[in-house]
């Protein structure tokens, strides 16, 4: 069905009909077919009335930010005594285009106190977190939670990925036995 549209702009999908050659010239992102102008992509339509051109803008993506509340996938960059450095690389599961900086202090990093960070995770580890607050500007995570934690830890003698053997975290390597908090799903997304 042929549309017509309007003075404003408009949302289209790939394929609409925007209008007829005697009408207008096609420009970005739209294509003419037997004198009919079609949108190439999906996005808004925008008339030019001045030059006769009908045109598509690109229907920008919301970006990907990570919010209060936001699951996030993080590779820990460095670890301090109490607190650990990270570089959030997915938000609620969707890779991101530039990793985020991240701080997880110990206080919210596990309800079992652990005494330095060290004993949380370390340095090339992955973990889900939570973001608890983004006050400042500054990305403070939380991993407090059954499902929050280490779900990739690295021997930090060897460097082998550390699995989970009767409830310890051991190293298939060279046998050597680290503390993480772990996410409770350990070890099962990898294959
Ligand atoms: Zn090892």
């Amino acid at each position: 069905m042929a549309r017509k549209i309007g003075q404003s702009t408009e949302f289209v999908v790939p394929g609409e009909r925007l209008g007829v050659i005697e009408e207008f010239v096609p420009g970005y992102d739209t294509h003419e077919e037997n004198g009919v102008i079609y949108s190439g992509i999906t996005g808004l339509a925008r008339i030019d009335t001045v030059n006769k051109t009908v045109s598509i803008q690109r229907k920008v993506k919301k970006p990907l930010i990570p919010e209060e509340g936001s699951t996030v996938t993080s590779a820990v960059i460095s670890v301090h005594d109490k607190v650990a450095q990270v570089s959030i690389i997915e938000i609620n599961r969707r890779q991101v285009g530039t990793p985020f900086s991240g701080i997880l202090h110990i206080s919210s990093s596990s309800p079992r106190y652990e005494r330095t960070m060290k004993e949380v995770c370390k340095t090339g580890d992955i973990v889900r977190a939570k973001v608890a607050s983004t006050r400042n500007g500054i990305l403070q995570l939380t991993t407090i939670g059954r499902e929050l934690g280490v779900v990739r830890a690295y021997c930090s003698q060897c460097g082998h990925l550390l699995i989970l053997r009767n409830r310890l975290l051991q190293c298939p390597s060279c046998e050597r036995v680290e503390p993480r908090k772990l996410a409770e799903d350990y070890g099962r997304d990898i294959a």
